[in-house]
């Protein structure tokens, strides 16, 4: 528990812990080619590695694998998994598979802090941060999965339980580590994140130099309604994380997404449309719109199908792009807003993992 997570470091930071050990820089890109790459599980086999070497890594690191604690999957391709992490603390993860896309969705935090009312995480409240280790982890797991398949992870996405901004600088630095062409080689396109609207947190991503998706999570187009259902409303009004994320779009030139998760009866009806449209008209945008899964213990219900095509004909008439984002693990309690793990028999993960799919 001690020795240090492989996973947690950049390769900067490992050549300079395998240099000051009178080893070759080269020797610190093949081990991060077995973590990244080769998708290694320990440090033995790494067989192009001396023995003295590979002794010495296994007792300054670990590669720390989250345990399976339980999964799912359904026939549409969608695996949902329970990862313990070493402090005994549980967290979702999932796999969706769509034509060539496998994409996969992860958390950042256990538990979240923000608790949206229409979300299972949001009424366990928060417990911790997540390791950059621990988030990577996720990825992995899958990968070795895909790898046996013969496939490989396509996309990721970061959204499942928490809010990733508010874990920022792990999350950072597992996007950077995934993107290390030199091992994991996932392009920056290929990865979104997702946030309720983190203000200081979309600022910072925009100077990061990196075009990575952001997903701005809206779910109501005024401030009364959206501080009802993301109780971050207070702290970051609309206006704000509007202006944040055409700043985003400018400095990345990367469309934002905006996500906006229909309640029945709550923000789905005609004048709704229209406010959202009127707020999106012009700007460089792409709505999602998530038909709710409903979930145990939330008191909402998903509207009917003509009401979802209605709200979305209703976009694209005033200029709006969008989507509506076909459900996808809900059997499995894998959907949006669904995921929910159960550990000591309280619930603790959900999410949005079918935003982007
Ligand atoms: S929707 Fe996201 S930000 Fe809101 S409570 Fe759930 S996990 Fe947290």
């Amino acid at each position: 528990m001690d020795s240090r997570d492989l996973l947690d470091l950049s390769l900067p930071e490992l050549a300079s812990e395998i240099t000051a050990w009178g080893e070759p820089s080269f020797r610190a890109r093949q081990v991060w080619e077995w973590g990244w790459k080769r998708l290694a599980t320990d440090f033995a086999s790494m067989t192009n590695l001396s023995r003295g070497l590979r002794g010495r890594l296994a007792r300054a690191f670990t590669i720390r694998l989250p345990t399976v604690a339980a999964g799912q999957g359904d026939e549409e391709g969608t695996d949902k998994v329970l990862l313990t992490l070493a402090d005994g603390q549980a967290v979702e993860a999932v796999l969706l598979r769509e034509d060539r896309r496998r994409t996969v969705c992860v958390s950042t935090q256990v538990g979240c802090p923000v608790g949206c009312s229409f979300c299972a995480t949001g009424g366990m409240g928060y417990v911790r941060d997540l390791t950059a280790g621990e988030i990577a982890a996720q990825v992995l797991h899958f990968a070795r999965v895909l790898q046996c398949a013969g496939e490989e992870v396509t996309h990721v996405v970061v959204m499942g339980m928490g809010e990733p901004l508010f874990n920022y600088d792990a999350t950072l630095r597992t996007i950077r580590n995934l993107n290390d062409p030199q091992g994991f080689a996932l392009g920056v396109r290929r990865i979104t994140v997702s946030t309720v609207g983190v203000v200081p947190g979309i600022l910072r991503l925009a100077e990061e130099g990196l075009q990575v998706n952001l997903a701005v999570s809206l779910h109501a187009p005024d401030e009364d309604l959206r501080r009802q259902l993301v109780p971050l409303g207070e702290r970051w009004p609309l206006r704000e994380v509007l202006s944040a994320a055409d700043h985003y779009a400018e400095r990345t030139g990367r469309r934002v997404s905006y996500e906006y998760v229909l309640l029945r009866e709550v923000n789905d009806r005609w004048e709704h449309a229209h406010a959202l449209a009127r707020l999106l008209r012009g700007r460089l945008a792409h709505v999602n719109l998530i038909p709710f899964n409903p979930a145990p213990g939330l008191p909402y219900e998903r509207p009917e199908d003509s009401r979802v095509d209605a709200f979305r004909r209703l976009l694209i008439g005033s200029g709006v792009d969008v989507t509506v984002r076909r459900s996808r693990g809900v059997r499995i309690q894998a959907g949006c807003g669904q995921l929910r793990t159960q550990q000591g028999g309280s619930p603790a993960a959900s999410h949005e993992a079918d935003r982007v799919v």
